[in-house]
């Protein structure tokens, strides 16, 4: 059970996985359940890309997206008791979760300029401790000392099923074939690219979640 003399101080739990294993749910539910801040660093990286693709830069043309970082001021927001994503002062929580925007992520967040500096970002948020991230690269790269490390996984079928979903109640239109293909390429991207690619924290605790339902997980990981 966690209690305030198990876990290493500042309290910061780290959540990696695959596209779409439901690991923002888990955060926002560990992080309401412990009274502790959550940081989305996906919508960081979509962040830059929403960017990128509203001023015509395109995401694989890396000197251009590195030259546009310094106009980029990414914050968040919290409204109506949800987390929001503020790009230069804009509520993008939306934009930033199309399939526009989820085609061309990968390639910006494989950038080492744009990690150094998303990264750099990062821990400062966590360097007041009581704090939730997921991520890719959090338990190895971004907190690799984090008191508590998850990693997510789901098999690909249930991963694209839950994702329409949520992107059908968003009111996006979009097959369950295309949201397949698109977690395929992000998967392939982010755990190839060269610098911190998607892997397992070796000290990380591993949950598949394919047959849980929310409760479940949450039951396992508080266990
Ligand atoms: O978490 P989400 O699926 O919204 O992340 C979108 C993309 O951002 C991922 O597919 C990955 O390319 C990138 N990402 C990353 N490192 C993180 C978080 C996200 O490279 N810590």
């Amino acid at each position: 059970m966690l209690t305030e003399t198990t876990y290493k101080q500042p309290l910061i739990i780290a959540i990696d996985g695959w596209s779409s294993c439901g690991k923002s749910t888990i955060a926002k539910t560990l992080a309401a359940r412990l009274g502790l801040r959550y940081v989305d660093t996906g919508a960081m990286y979509r962040a830059v890309t929403l960017y990128c693709l509203d001023h015509g830069i395109s995401p694989l043309d890396e000197a251009a997206v590195v030259a546009v970082l310094d106009k980029i001021h990414i914050t968040f927001d919290v409204s109506g008791g949800e987390n929001i994503c503020v790009l230069n002062g804009r509520d993008v929580e939306k934009d930033i979760r199309t399939m526009r925007v989820s085609e061309q992520v990968s390639p910006v967040a494989a950038i080492s300029a744009v990690r150094r500096a998303l990264v750099h970002q990062q821990q400062e948020m966590g360097k007041a401790g009581n704090l939730v991230m997921d991520g890719r690269d959090i338990g190895t790269v971004v907190f690799p000392d984090a008191s508590f490390k998850l990693f997510v996984t789901a098999d690909p079928e249930i991963r694209a099923h839950r994702r329409l979903a949520e992107l059908q109640a968003q009111g996006i239109v979009v097959s369950h074939a295309e949201v397949l293909q698109n977690l395929a390429m992000r998967d392939q991207i982010d755990s190839t690219r060269a610098d911190s690619p998607l892997k397992q924290a070796s000290d990380a605790l591993v949950l598949d979640n394919s047959l849980l339902n929310h409760d479940e997980q949450i039951e396992v990981i508080m266990g």
